[in-house]
C-alpha cells in the first residue's frame, strides 16, 4: 500500500488530485486511534496528516486558535495551557487535532461545555477532486454561508480532508479542578485534625465500650 505525507495544503490537494485523476482510494490517517469506526473499507493508498502540524495562529483574548490538522492533541494543550485554557476534547494527546474533529468525539464534559463540532469555527478541507475549501471563519459569531465545518465534524474522512481548523477554546477547567481539589483537600485535613472531631470520636468510643461492658 502506498503512503503519502503531505507537508502542505498544496500536497494535499496534489494528491487528490492524482487519486481522483487515477480512480485510487485513499484513506486519510492521523494516529490511529480511531481507524476502526464507521464502515472501514478496502484502500489503495493512506495519506497520512502527522506532518501537517503547525499552529498557525493562538490569540488568547479571543479564545482562538487556529492549527493544522496533525497537531497532536497533547502539544495543542501545553501551547494553549501558557495562556490558561484549553481545547477541550479530552482525546489521548497523541491524537491529531483532524482525527478529533473527523471523529466528532465529544468529551465526558460535554453537558457543561457542549458537543466537539461546538468548537469548530472555520475548518480549511481539501475535497475529493482536490480543490481547497473554507467553511466558517475566524470569529465565534459568524452567520454567513452553510455550516458545512459542523457537517465535516463526525464524518470518519468520508466528505473531505481536514487540513487546518480554527477551534474555540475554553478557560483552563483542569486548573480550577486543581485548585478546587487542593481547597476540598485543605478542608478535609483541617476537619480531620480538628480538636472536635477528637472530642467526638472519643465520646462515641467510650459510649460503645460502656454499652459493651453492660452486656
Ligand atoms: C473523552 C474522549 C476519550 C477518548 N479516549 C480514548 C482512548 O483512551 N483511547 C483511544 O484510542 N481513543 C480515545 N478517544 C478517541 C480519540 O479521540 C480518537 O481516537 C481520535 O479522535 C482519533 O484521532 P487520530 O488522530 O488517531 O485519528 P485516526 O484514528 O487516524 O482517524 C480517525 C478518523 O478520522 C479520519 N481522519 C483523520 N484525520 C482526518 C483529517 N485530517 N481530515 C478528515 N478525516 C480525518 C480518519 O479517516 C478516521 O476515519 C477518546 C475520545 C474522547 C472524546
Amino acid at each position: 500500500m502506498d503512503l503519502i505525507h503531505p507537508a502542505s495544503a498544496a500536497d494535499v490537494m496534489d494528491a487528490m488530485s492524482d487519486a481522483n485523476a487515477s480512480g485510487r482510494r485513499l484513506l486519510v490517517v492521523g494516529r490511529r486511534r480511531h481507524l476502526d469506526k464507521g464502515n472501514p473499507a478496502d484502500v489503495d493508498a493512506e495519506l497520512w496528516t502527522t506532518q501537517l502540524d503547525r499552529l498557525v495562529s493562538y490569540e488568547p483574548a479571543e479564545m482562538i486558535v487556529v492549527v493544522e490538522a496533525g497537531m497532536r492533541v497533547g502539544e495543542l494543550g501545553r501551547v494553549l495551557a501558557e495562556g490558561g485554557q484549553e481545547w477541550p476534547s479530552d482525546a489521548p494527546p497523541e491524537a491529531t487535532v483532524g482525527g478529533v474533529i473527523a471523529s466528532g468525539a465529544s468529551c465526558v464534559r460535554r453537558l457543561k461545555i457542549g458537543a466537539l463540532r461546538d468548537t469548530v469555527l472555520e475548518i480549511r478541507a481539501v475535497t475529493g477532486d482536490g480543490r481547497l475549501i473554507r467553511s466558517g471563519a475566524r470569529t465565534v459569531k459568524n452567520v454567513t454561508g452553510y455550516d458545512l465545518h459542523k457537517m465535516v465534524a463526525g464524518s470518519l474522512g468520508t466528505l473531505a480532508i481536514v487540513v487546518a481548523a480554527t477551534q474555540f477554546l475554553a478557560a483552563l477547567l483542569l486548573q480550577d479542578f486543581a485548585d478546587n481539589t487542593a481547597r476540598a483537600a485543605g478542608f478535609i485535613a483541617g476537619v480531620v485534625i480538628s480538636p472536635i472531631i477528637f472530642l467526638g470520636a472519643a465520646l462515641l468510643y467510650e459510649d460503645q465500650v460502656a454499652r459493651l461492658r453492660r452486656r
